[in-house]
C-alpha cells in the first residue's frame, strides 16, 4: 500500500457525471431487486442470473465480467467470506449473512455498489450480525460525509474508522477493518485511480476536486481483520472464521454538493439528515 498519496485526481465534467448517474442508478436498482429476491433456499448463482438479466434488460453490461478471469455479474460473499465470493450452487440458509457486490457499465460509464443483508431478514439473525451490518453501512455514510471539494481524500478512511471505533465501543466489542482491499476511483472503467483506503492512514492523500468520482467500500469483521484467499483464487475469508459485512457506494463530488450515484435517491435523504448539500446532476 506504499503507493498511496501519489495519485492526482482528475474531475469529470457535468455531462459525464450525468452519464455516471445512469450507470449508478442501474446498479442501485439491481441491488434493490436482489434485496427483495434474497430468501432461504435460493442459490447465489440464481441471484447472479437475476442480476445479469436485469442489467442487460436495462441496457447495461455486467462490468464484473470485464475483470480478467471473472465470469459472473455479482460477488456473493457469505458469513466468514469478506469479499469476492463467486456465485455458485451454494444454497442460502436462514440467518446467513450475505454481502452482494454488483457493477454495471452503461454507455461506457460505470457504477459499483454493495450491501449486506441477513437471509430471512433481521428476525432470523444473530444480534451481532445485525449490528455489524448497520454499523458497516453507517461507516460508509460517515466516509461519504467526509467528502467535499478541497478536502483531502484520506479523510474518508479516517471518518470510516472513527465511526466503527465509536460503534464498537457502544456495542462493547471491537470491529476489524479489512486493510488489504480498498475503495477506488470510477469512471470509464470500474477500477481507476485514486485508491481510497477505508481506514485511517498517515498521509492526507490527494485533494478532492470538482467532479471527483470514487467508490468507498468498508469491509468490516466481527473479529480480527486478518484474511486469506481460498483455493478458488477469489474468495476472501476471515482467518478466524468470524463474519464480515461489506457496503459500497459510487459517489460524485461537486462544488454544489454530493450525489451518491448508486443510491436510489442519489443520497438526498441521508445527506439532508446531516446538513450536506445534495447536488442534482
Ligand atoms: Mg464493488
Ligand atoms: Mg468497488
Amino acid at each position: 500500500m506504499g503507493i498511496f498519496g501519489r495519485e492526482r485526481i482528475i474531475g469529470k465534467k457535468p455531462e459525464e457525471l450525468a452519464l455516471m448517474r445512469v450507470a449508478g442508478l442501474l446498479v442501485g436498482r439491481t441491488l434493490e431487486m436482489l434485496d427483495a429476491a434474497i430468501r432461504p433456499g435460493i442459490t447465489t448463482l440464481e441471484l447472479d442470473t437475476l442480476a445479469e438479466t436485469f442489467i442487460r434488460d436495462h441496457g447495461g453490461i455486467p462490468n464484473f465480467q470485464l475483470v480478467p478471469g471473472y465470469r459472473h455479474t455479482l460477488c456473493t460473499s457469505v458469513n466468514e467470506e469478506i469479499v469476492h465470493g463467486i456465485p455458485g450452487k451454494r444454497v442460502l440458509r436462514e440467518g446467513d449473512l450475505l454481502s452482494i457486490d454488483c457493477g454495471a457499465e452503461v454507455a461506457g460509464w460505470n457504477g459499483d455498489a454493495a450491501f449486506s443483508a441477513i437471509v430471512g431478514g433481521p428476525a432470523a439473525a444473530r444480534p451481532q450480525d445485525v449490528a455489524l451490518i448497520e454499523d458497516t453501512e453507517a461507516s460508509l455514510w460517515a466516509g461519504i460525509l467526509a467528502l467535499g471539494v478541497g478536502k483531502t481524500l484520506y479523510a474518508v478512511g479516517a471518518a470510516v474508522e472513527d465511526a466503527l471505533t465509536e460503534a464498537g465501543e457502544r456495542r462493547g466489542w471491537e470491529y476489524g477493518i479489512v486493510e488489504d482491499y480498498v475503495g477506488h476511483g470510477i469512471g470509464t472503467s470500474m477500477h481507476m485511480d485514486p485508491q481510497v483506503p477505508n481506514y485511517r492512514v498517515t498521509s492526507k492523500g490527494p485533494r478532492v476536486v470538482e467532479g471527483t468520482t470514487i467508490c468507498i467500500e468498508p469491509m468490516v469483521t466481527l473479529g480480527e481483520q486478518d484474511n486469506h484467499v481460498l483455493d478458488d483464487d477469489w474468495t476472501v475469508v476471515t482467518d478466524d472464521g468470524q463474519r464480515a459485512a461489506h457496503w459500497e457506494h459510487s459517489i460524485a463530488v461537486t462544488s454544489r454538493g454530493l450525489h451518491v450515484l448508486t443510491a436510489l435517491d442519489g443520497g438526498q435523504a441521508r445527506l439532508a439528515e446531516h446538513g450536506i448539500p445534495f447536488a442534482p446532476l
